[in-house]
């Protein structure tokens, strides 16, 4: 075990939390068994009675009162989160900041999104009034990972919670802590269990997987997806998976070559790497290629990843991501690639250093799988079209980017990823209105926006009859003629395809 793995003690009912910079115990957690699980499940499922009885005003204004007490006490969060993680106090700073923007989204939304609302009942049911609500599930299970664990647990937690559910959340065993804290503060402002958080490890996941939840939300690696969805199986609860990524940046020859590089450096290297939608494959139009490289070179030589106060790069959180980053730049060194920036030697015991590899054949890993690290490889390619091919090939399908002046929508709508910015990266993450989430194996389901809220809930439809029907055709009372009638309605309405 390295220094900075969780620690189960020797009784295994608590595990310690590990600062990564100094491998120190933070604090130390109860490991929560099947029992305790079901227990929480079972104080939410009653809280979610009162809870999901409340008007969304009265929803908005409680969870009002817990926005603004997290943003009263931003820092003390920010300081919870460089602890357990090893972010710099700036980065945890902005990541709390846009969770809060999101729960603040969420509340207000809510009711706009979710209430009874009419829909067009059309011609063959034109007496019926038609509507439809969306109702919260009832309660909603979180797993929670490491890399962002406030902003990405929060787009289930806030989107859940606005939208009538009780919440449970299992935090990553990286970041305990910041699960305590959140539910610490839910309590203060709400005296109901509407949001509580189990502690431990990855078994005391699989156990809310299988405590009754009406859905679970997941957030980590695609293969813990694929254990959760089939756990989730046994009962038919619905899942929501949000997986990893390898996510492309596309940059065009009329591109602001500044803001690209800008873009490119920080979407791979920021929060070291370990961004589920961070850029991690760069394609170049040939034109511009070299110029792109020279900046990109000068600006990553600049960063250094240290435990110095101030650096813009912190360790790697979880310690065994180091050897798959490793593993990484080896295949691509070995494979025939370059590292003009870093490479093996960027990898230590906690820090990877930036690393910007080229010439990298595409079967390499480096162009295949999440590598979670401060790495990017880039490519020349000789046009737009080969680009998004190029982007369009991996089973991962998250995020994007597109740099160009003239082309970047027309770029943009031929990537096959569930968002894309185009002169900025990751900047849909940060819009509330827009939903969040990837196809392949980058999971299913959105958080985030409408579609969000609605991830949450199910749809109740309702039909109510406004008049005796013109044709009474659900009846046994109905008539040959109203059958000839509705033939011929079918045939005026439907009975022409095409353009004639
Ligand atoms: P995991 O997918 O293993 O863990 C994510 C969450 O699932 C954690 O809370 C974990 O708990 C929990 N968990 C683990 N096993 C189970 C299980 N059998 N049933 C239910 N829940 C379980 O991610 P890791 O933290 O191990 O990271 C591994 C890789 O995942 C990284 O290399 C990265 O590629 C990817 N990743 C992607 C993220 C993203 O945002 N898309 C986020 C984090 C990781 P515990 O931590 O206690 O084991």
């Amino acid at each position: 075990m390295t220094i900075t793995e969780p620690n189960p003690t020797a009784a295994a009912s608590t595990f310690d939390s590990l600062n990564p910079r100094t491998g120190e115990v933070v604090a130390t957690h109860p490991i929560a068994g099947e029992a305790d699980v079901r227990a929480a499940v079972a104080r939410a499922r009653e809280a979610s009675a009162w809870w999901g009885a409340l008007s969304y005003s009265e929803r908005a204004d409680r969870l009002g009162s817990w926005k603004a007490l997290i943003t009263q006490r931003l820092d003390e969060l920010a300081g919870v989160m460089s602890a357990e993680t090893g972010k710099p106090h700036g980065d945890a700073l902005l990541e709390a900041a846009l969770a809060i923007d999101h729960l603040a989204w969420a509340s207000k939304h809510a009711g706009k999104v979710l209430k009874r609302h009419k829909v067009p009942s059309g011609l063959v049911m034109a007496n019926q009034k038609a509507t439809v609500e969306f109702r919260p599930l009832g309660v909603i299970g979180v797993i929670g990972p490491w890399n962002y664990p406030v902003f990405t647990p929060m787009g289930s937690i806030a989107y859940a919670l606005a939208a009538g559910n009780a919440v449970v959340f299992k935090p990553s065993e990286y970041t305990p802590g910041i699960g305590q804290w959140l539910a610490a503060t839910f309590a203060e402002v709400i005296d109901q269990p509407v949001f509580q958080v189990v502690t431990g490890l990855g078994e005391t996941g699989a156990a809310l997987c299988r405590s009754g939840v009406d859905k679970l939300a997941f957030t980590g690696s695609t293969a813990t997806g694929k254990k959760v969805m089939a756990a989730c199986a046994e009962s038919l609860t619905p899942v929501l998976i949000e997986a990893g990524g390898k996510d492309a940046l596309i940059v065009d020859e009329d591109a602001d070559l500044d803001a690209a590089a800008d873009g490119a450096v920080w979407g791979a290297c920021g929060n070291a790497g370990q961004t589920c939608a961070g850029v991690e494959r760069v394609y170049v139009h040939e034109r511009v290629y070299d110029e792109f490289l020279e900046k990109i070179t000068a600006k990553a030589k600049a960063l250094e990843a240290s435990d110095t106060a101030g650096s813009p790069i912190g360790p790697i959180t979880m310690p065994s991501q180091i050897d798959i980053i490793r593993r990484h730049i080896d295949d691509a060194l070995a494979k025939g690639g370059r590292a003009v920036v870093g490479g093996s030697g960027a990898v230590g015991e906690r820090f990877v250093q930036p690393t910007i590899l080229v010439d990298v054949p595409k079967e390499s890993s480096a162009w295949t799988e999440e590598t979670f690290g401060p790495t990017m490889t880039v490519a020349k390619v000789n046009s737009m079209d080969e680009a998004v091919a190029l982007t369009n090939d991996s089973r991962y399908a998250l995020g994007s980017a597109v740099f160009s002046k003239s082309r970047g929508m027309k770029i943009a709508e031929r990537l096959r990823v569930g968002m894309t910015s185009i002169n900025g990266v990751i900047t849909f993450a940060g819009v509330p209105s827009l939903p969040f989430g990837g196809i392949g194996d980058s999971g299913f389901g959105r958080i985030h926006g409408p579609e969000g809220l609605k991830e949450f809930t199910y749809a109740h439809a309702i039909t109510k009859q406004r008049m005796k029907p013109l044709l009474a055709l659900t009846t046994f009372e109905r008539t040959e003629k109203s059958e000839q009638t509705l033939g011929k309605m079918m045939k005026m309405l439907h009975g022409r395809g095409g353009k004639k």
